[in-house]
């Protein structure tokens, strides 16, 4: 038995036989041709039929994961036309009359490396967005469009990596897993692994593509990302109960749905759900959250290539208020910097991010950016129930310059004559040891608390949630932490505000009886888990 480590990207369990995907690549030659013109319009044929494989692809997807995942092959027919892809393999092949699949491939690679060189993660995984339009056109060129998982059995797919287009392709009726030697998390491959529930590992490594073979038996361990290659007779037992426990337990969850959170002596709680963009609502409305605790807005500018504007975010938050139909939507204004970078902002590289310019302190410095987000945020207001948050909060000033400006953009609104809730809910994260401690000063001028535990953790025992070599130092359950959210809900109580917890730690059940004596009022955690926290707070008897 051989175990390879990668990261897990679909939480699920499978045991079988594995299949290597094969992908019929063209061979790309250089070739002398006289006439650059007629090359040309050999490559025009082909990016058309590109675009009609495209769209029967994006209608798939459309069907099976839905239009926010469907995007992304509206975005590759939109590559297909880009002016600078087009002009560089033009241009090649008129300055060096060669044919037209080998100026689409030279420019695929002088492209992709552009990507994967630059810093943000998400820019570097569009290298693999650009490879994927460009064989399908060399493909095209050649006459053979088809991509092919050459498997009839159901199987564990194995590939160095999967394009989007291809891992949408994949019969799930034939796929019990798929593992990538390559990859990122950030990919599309992984979002749709997400979304189409199969169990996933990425990154399993260059190693791990050099030992498979056709029909070797593996085990997928979609939680750790281990892959357990000719496992075991203990290990396949293992896993083989483990994916039986998992399976019976989403089952009984299931059940849950519909059902209050409750507990067994009658306290109610709210479970609400994290976002990081409008793609997940469908995950929110599965799993049976009754609101949006925590919407991570940066992730709309993480995922452009500029400034969002305020017509582009005033329809995201539109559309998660309208998907929510009056349920509670609580979003967060702009957390960049520390480990979420952005190229456009222009930020200083700093000795010590996690402790610089990041969230509030750029928006407070640049109202610009902060105010075309709130005047987006206060439009989409009339559309729903809306909350807003801001984040590392360290000061009763901030806040005061915060609401300062929450009053210009409503007077500004008002003056055009642009309609917005008078009901819109604002509250802080509390997630530096600064807003637990003056939690007394920081309530009154609030409606809610939210517990970031992910940096109040980070920030309260010294341990950059960044590096991995500090996790033995990491107690998440250690009293200070503790102490300080319940001093953080004893002061929000004492003045009319609610609070609730929005980091990781609001989905460790070891804890929610914890929470619930504290007197917390909402949990809200990665949709996943909506359920097994339901579970967790109707199994608690407050009154013992
Ligand atoms: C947190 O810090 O706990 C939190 C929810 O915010 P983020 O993880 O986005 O920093
Ligand atoms: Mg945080």
């Amino acid at each position: 038995m051989t175990v390879f480590n990668g990261k897990g990207v679909y939480g699920a369990i499978a045991l079988g036989k594995i299949s290597v995907f094969k992908r019929r690549e063209a061979e790309v030659r250089r070739v002398h041709i006289e006439d650059p013109e007629a090359e040309k319009a050999r490559l025009t044929a082909a990016k058309e039929k590109a675009l009609a494989q495209l769209q029967e692809i994006y209608d798939k997807a459309l069907r099976e994961v839905g239009e926010a995942n469907a995007q992304i092959f509206e975005i590759h027919m939109m590559m297909i036309e880009d002016d600078d892809y087009n002009e560089s393999i033009e241009s090649i092949i008129d300055t060096q009359s060669v044919n037209a699949e080998y100026a689409v491939a030279v420019t695929a690679d002088n492209f992709a490396e552009m990507f994967s060189s630059m810093e943000d993660a998400y820019m570097q995984a569009r290298s693999a967005d650009v490879k994927d339009i460009s064989n399908r056109i060399i493909a095209c060129l050649s006459d053979d469009g088809a991509l092919d998982n050459g498997s009839d059995e159901k199987v564990i797919i194995c590939a160095d990596d999967l394009a989007p287009s291809e891992t949408v392709l994949l019969d799930k009726d034939k796929v019990l897993a798929f593992v990538t030697a390559h990859g990122s998390s950030n990919s599309h491959t992984a979002i749709l692994a997400r979304n189409m529930n199969i169990p996933a590992v990425i990154g399993a490594g260059k190693a791990f593509l050099e030992a498979i073979k056709d029909g070797m038996y593996a085990a997928v361990d979609g939680y750790t990302g281990e892959v357990f290659l000719e496992p075991d007779e203990e290990t396949r037992a293992r896993l083989d109960k483990k994916k039986s426990d998992d399976e019976a337990k989403k089952k009984l969850l299931q059940e849950l749905k519909g059902k209050e959170n409750v507990t067994l002596d009658g306290t109610k709680i709210n479970i609400f759900a994290n976002i990081g963009g409008v793609d997940n609502i469908g995950a929110v409305l599965a799993n049976d959250a009754g609101g949006i605790g925590l919407f991570r807005s940066e992730f709309l500018y993480l995922e452009s290539e500029d400034y969002p504007t305020e017509d582009q975010q005033f329809a995201a938050y539109k559309k998660v208020l309208e998907s929510m139909a009056g349920k509670k939507v609580i979003i967060r204004t702009l957390d960049i910097g520390a480990d979420k970078q952005v190229d456009y902002f222009g930020l200083a590289k700093e000795d010590n991010p996690a402790l610089g310019f990041r969230a509030i302190r750029i928006c407070l410095t640049r109202p610009g950016i902060f105010k075309t987000q709130l005047r987006a945020l206060y439009r989409a207001s009339a559309f729903g129930s809306l909350g807003i948050m801001f984040p590392m909060i360290t000061s009763v000033s901030e806040l005061e310059k915060i609401q300062s400006i929450c009053n210009e953009v409503k007077a500004e609104l008002m003056a055009d004559g642009i309609a917005f809730s008078e009901s819109v809910e604002l509250g802080i994260m509390i997630e530096t040891p600064a807003a637990a401690v003056i939690s007394d000063r920081l309530a009154p001028m609030v409606d809610f608390f939210s517990v970031g535990t992910n940096d109040l953790t980070q920030y309260t025992l010294a341990c950059d949630r960044q590096n991995a070599a500090l996790e033995p130092f990491v107690d998440t359950h250690h009293e200070a932490i503790l102490r300080l959210i319940e001093l953080s809900a004893k002061n929000a109580h004492a003045n009319g505000a609610w609070i609730g917890i929005c980091g990781e730690l609001a989905a460790d059940t070891s804890l929610t009886e914890t929470f619930l004596r504290m007197g917390i009022d909402e949990l809200s955690v990665s949709p996943s888990f909506v359920l097994s926290v339901r579970d967790a707070v109707r199994r608690t008897d407050l009154s013992k």
